[in-house]
């Protein structure tokens, strides 16, 4: 006799639902944590009295209505809506590209005038083929826009020149022909009130949480405790990289507590040029519309990656993909263990993708 049905490696968004659902059905649970805190990359850190998103800035948005009523049975959201602003030189232009940016850009006012002036600009650059991100880029938005706004950005999001960049990047780049700074296109939207630790708190209430513990340093005696595992964990570190490494960008966050009540008058500020080295500063109390007397500010800095440091966003080009297929392969084959969640998946999945994914499995688990 097994002392738990289920060990549950990784207390973020996928295992902490998984946990959460076993637990409701009676069944016996284990959660480990490598990190000391749940919540995975959601997780916040209180500063100053500012729910700080320790791993990069956190904004829900679904179009699900299942995924929406589900996560608002741990929470209430506010009514944050995403406008993020790009700072260009000393210019200011509004995000996503909208009627404010072209308005700012080149002083047109009608969608008419700003779709003629990209498209006149499209037609100048003579792309017929794209070969790289940059002829990718000014073939579907022209040259102002992508010289501003996309080049620097995305050349430091890559750590490399745009022209040695691949096309499918940037599959296509949405153009907004009205004046709306909304970002998401999202029916839902907002950030919890009281923060996204509030979710993870109520979701492990009635779980044996055990955090600062590392699944591969105790693996042995880990694997006899529980009848199943749920691992949400890197795969390839699973099978102990028997096929090699796959690879991720990481990010680097530098935080600052500031003597003043409001640092840049909105929650995400991105710094396209190129010749400052990060690529966006995020005021953390305007998510939750904080009047604190200071504030946090925090600067990303998007870093190459190398074994051992934060896997923050998967490479999802062909090589790493063939990759990622042979490991799926193998997991396959495993009745014993459920895989899930970012790491696992070897995916960029946003939270509303984790919690679908997520109760995807459950259903297939519990059979309801
Ligand atoms: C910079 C950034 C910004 C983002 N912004 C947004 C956003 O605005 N909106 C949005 O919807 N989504 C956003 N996301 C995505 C969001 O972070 C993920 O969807 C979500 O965190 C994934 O949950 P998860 O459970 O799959 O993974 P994780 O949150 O990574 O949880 C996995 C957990 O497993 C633990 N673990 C791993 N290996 C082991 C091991 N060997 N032993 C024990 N524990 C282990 C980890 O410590 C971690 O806590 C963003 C992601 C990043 C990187």
């Amino acid at each position: 006799m097994k002392k738990y049905d289920y060990l549950i490696v990784g207390a973020g968004l996928f295992g902490s639902i998984f946990a959460y659902e076993a637990n409701k059905r009676g069944k016996k649970v284990l959660v480990i944590d490598k990190r000391e805190h749940i919540g995975g990359n959601v997780y916040c850190e209180k500063i100053e009295d500012i729910n700080v998103h320790k791993y990069g800035a956190h904004i829900f948005h679904t179009s699900n209505i299942e995924v929406w009523k589900y996560i608002n049975q741990f929470c209430e959201f506010n009514n944050y809506i995403n406008s993020p602003i790009a700072k260009y030189k000393n210019e200011i232009y509004n995000l996503p590209f909208n009627m404010n940016t072209f308005n700012k850009l080149w002083g047109v006012i009608s969608p008419r005038e700003a779709k003629e002036k990209i498209k006149n600009q499209v037609i100048e650059s003579g792309i017929k083929e794209a070969k790289n991100l940059e002829e990718q880029a000014i073939s579907l938005v022209g040259k102002d826009i992508y010289e501003k706004l996309i080049k620097g950005y995305t050349e430091k999001q890559w750590g490399r020149s745009a022209k040695e960049l691949p096309t499918f990047i940037i599959k296509r780049l949405p153009v907004r022909f009205t004046y709306d700074n909304n970002y998401f296109n999202d029916r839902y939207q907002g950030i919890p009130l009281g923060g996204y630790n509030v979710i993870f708190e109520k979701m492990l209430k009635n779980v044996e949480l055990k955090l600062g513990i590392d699944f591969f340093e105790n693996r042995e005696e880990l694997e006899k405790k529980a009848d199943k595992i749920v691992f949400t964990g890197m795969i390839d570190q699973f099978y102990n990289y028997k096929y090699g490494i796959l690879e991720y960008r990481s990010l680097r966050f530098e935080s600052e507590v500031l003597n003043e009540e409001n640092y840049q008058g909105n929650a995400v500020i991105n710094y396209n040029e190129r010749e400052i080295p990060y690529t966006r500063i995020i005021e953390h109390k305007h998510f939750e519309f904080g009047n604190q007397n200071k504030t946090v500010i925090t600067r990303e800095y998007p870093v190459e990656w190398k074994q051992g440091d934060e896997p923050y966003y998967p490479v999802n080009d062909e090589k790493n993909n063939r990759l990622y297929e042979k490991y799926k392969a193998l997991t396959e084959n495993e009745s014993k263990i459920i895989f899930g969640g970012r790491l696992a998946d070897y995916k960029y999945y946003d939270m509303h993708n984790v919690i679908a994914e997520a109760l995807k499995k459950v259903k297939k688990e519990f059979g309801e």
